[in-house]
């Protein structure tokens, strides 16, 4: 063990505290900080032997970061010597360099002391009679809590198809977020990357250049935009040190919670010579300013979406050499009906001899064999090592996976059978006490940086814990009628766009028996946030209780 990765034994840990937070991510680790903040008492769990949550597991070649680095971090608003401190070396930071400005925000937050590692929550049950929580491990530890906080991410459980023959392969599989903590050798190495999305793509270009040979499953291709990654240099630190406030304003007034300009207007408001100079701006600028600073109407108006659909399926063809794999590589469903990934060579690997595209729309995996991977035409592909970049069983398969029970016992499962509910993607009725930090359903998180909703929401949460405690109350439900009325104001908006019609780990269809429905906000950073402060205002759409009338 590492001098960082120093714990108390659990022994010496409190069975009793204000509050359990499972995961320490981002937001575990943020709302443990505010915890402390409020002074109350608290435990982490974490499965991984350190902190970094997503960035602790998604190890695999290529892993990087969409955001930009500016803001992806803590803002001022955690502390501002650490902002002022902390330099990130590129505009979108690798994994292994977000893990180390995690383990250093543990650190320099001394947050290491409240956090049991390797160690997963098994269950939390409710107890109404006397508003607490108890909560167990795989380690035997129960621990009693006032809150309940899961900080468990929305992109967890991964989803592992269940492919036929994989247990006689005689080579390496995994699971791009359960790679290996070493460094796998991919020199003369023949390789599937199972998958075609976000994490397919970083994965490609890099093997690309490592491998024998990558063999891209490639089913549904997504809208990939190009990520024009470059390394920041002490001019830059200075400019963006001295413009620290306007950028994280910026992002928290952006429809993605990003530092780009808001949109321009619709579509249908601009020449096409000046839609034309507006892509062509974003493409140049690289990232997602396509997607989050272009037309206010990208996912309302098919019209407008095709525009997008144009535009990328032009540049695919000038950057894919032959036309027939171009068009294999061009996306067909609209431009941000699903996550676009951030491109850092993905399409030109494909001009490369060692990089092929397997296309299993046209013919299917069949099996698995001792050698490699069958398609339906007949096909082998013999490789060394199959990657499976599959994605996840998104938002409700972490929090689904403990057995978590609220008032009468009643499983948060069988309350979600058809679908998840909640009030503001916070919190749950029949779950009193219960805060989903970034990892509740139908929260903005698809496409909102994520420290900028990370930050919004806890804190939410501290100044509804401030103001549980100022009022003596010992508990806050959600009404039913809340929970019902803001998960029909989500499911209005997210009809009002083209984004529920297209299959993906958004709309739940990517997992076999998982409710089909829209996962997240998709209105808009602003707008949740303003939805959020408006609840806090009166607390009307929630119950209380205090300790006289338990
Ligand atoms: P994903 O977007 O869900 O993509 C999974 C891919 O696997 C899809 O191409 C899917 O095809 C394919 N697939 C799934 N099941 C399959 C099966 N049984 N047989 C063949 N192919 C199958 O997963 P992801 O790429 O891991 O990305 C998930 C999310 O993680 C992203 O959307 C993003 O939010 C986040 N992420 C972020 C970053 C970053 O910020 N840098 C990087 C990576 C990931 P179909 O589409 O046809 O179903």
């Amino acid at each position: 063990m590492t001098s960082t990765q120093q714990q108390v034994e659990p022994d010496q840990r409190q069975s009793q505290v204000d509050a359990v937070v499972v995961g320490t991510g981002f937001s575990g680790l943020y709302m443990l900080r505010r915890l402390r903040d409020l002074g109350l008492s608290a435990r982490a769990f974490e499965a991984g032997t350190d902190v970094g949550g997503t960035w602790y597991w998604n190890r695999y070649p290529g892993a990087r970061c969409d955001s930009d680095s500016t803001v992806y971090c803590f803002s001022d608003r955690f502390d501002a010597e650490m902002l002022a401190e902390w330099t990130w070396s590129e505009r979108y930071p690798s994994q292994p360099e977000v893990l180390r400005y995690l383990q250093w925000t543990a650190d320099r937050q001394d947050l290491r002391r409240d956090i049991t590692f390797s160690t997963r929550v098994t269950s939390a049950h409710y107890d109404e009679t006397t508003n607490r929580w108890s909560v167990t491990t795989d380690g035997g530890e129960t621990v009693s809590a006032r809150y309940f906080v899961p900080a468990v991410g929305p992109l967890t459980k991964p989803n592992v198809p269940d492919v036929k023959g994989l247990e006689k392969f005689g080579g390496q599989w995994f699971h791009t977020a359960r790679m290996p903590e070493e460094d796998l050798d991919y020199t003369g190495k023949r390789v599937a990357v199972i998958g075609n999305g976000a994490t397919a793509v970083q994965i490609v270009p890099v093997l690309a250049h490592q491998a024998e040979h990558v063999y891209s499953f490639t089913r549904n291709p997504y809208h990939c935009l190009p990520g024009r990654n470059h390394e920041l240099d002490p001019d830059d630190w200075q400019e963006i040190r001295t413009h620290h406030k306007e950028i994280w304003a910026q992002a928290r007034d952006n429809f993605g919670g990003f530092p780009y300009a808001d949109f321009k207007g619709m579509a249908e408001d601009f020449s096409d010579v000046e839609i034309e100079s507006i892509f062509e701006d974003a493409w140049l600028k690289g990232g997602l300013p396509l997607a989050f600073s272009t037309f206010a109407d990208t996912v309302t108006s098919e019209a407008t979406n095709k525009l997008f659909l144009d535009f990328l399926s032009g540049k695919i063809a000038s950057l894919v050499r032959d036309p027939d794999l171009a068009l294999e590589l061009t996306p067909t469903s609209p431009f941000v009906s699903k996550r676009p990934p951030i491109e850092h060579g993905y399409y030109s690997a494909f001009n490369r001899d060692n990089v092929s595209l397997v296309n299993i729309k046209r013919a299917a995996i069949e099996e698995v064999t001792a050698t490699g991977v069958r398609t339906s035409d007949g096909k082998e592909y013999d490789v060394d090592i199959i990657l499976f970049a599959t994605g996840f069983d998104a938002f409700t398969g972490a929090l689904l996976e403990m057995d978590i029970r609220g008032k009468n016992g009643r499983r948060l499962a069988d309350k979600w059978v058809d679908g998840p509910t909640n009030y503001l993607g916070l919190t749950v009725e029949g779950f009193p006490n219960m805060f989903m930090i970034y990892c509740g359903p139908y929260n903005p998180a698809i496409l909102t940086n994520g420290p900028t909703l990370i930050e919004q929401q806890g804190d939410w949460i501290t100044d509804c814990l401030e103001h549980l405690r100022n009022n003596g109350f010992e508990s806050i439900e959600p009404r039913k009628q809340a929970e019902d009325e803001f998960v029909q104001l989500h499911a209005d908006i997210a009809n009002a766009t083209l984004i529920p019609a297209t299959a993906s780990w958004w709309t739940g269809t990517n997992v076999e028996g998982k409710p089909n429905v829209l996962l997240s906000w998709c209105g808009g950073f602003p707008e949740y946030r303003r939805v959020c402060n408006e609840a806090a205002q009166t607390y009307a759409g929630f119950d209380f209780t205090s300790a006289a009338h338990r």
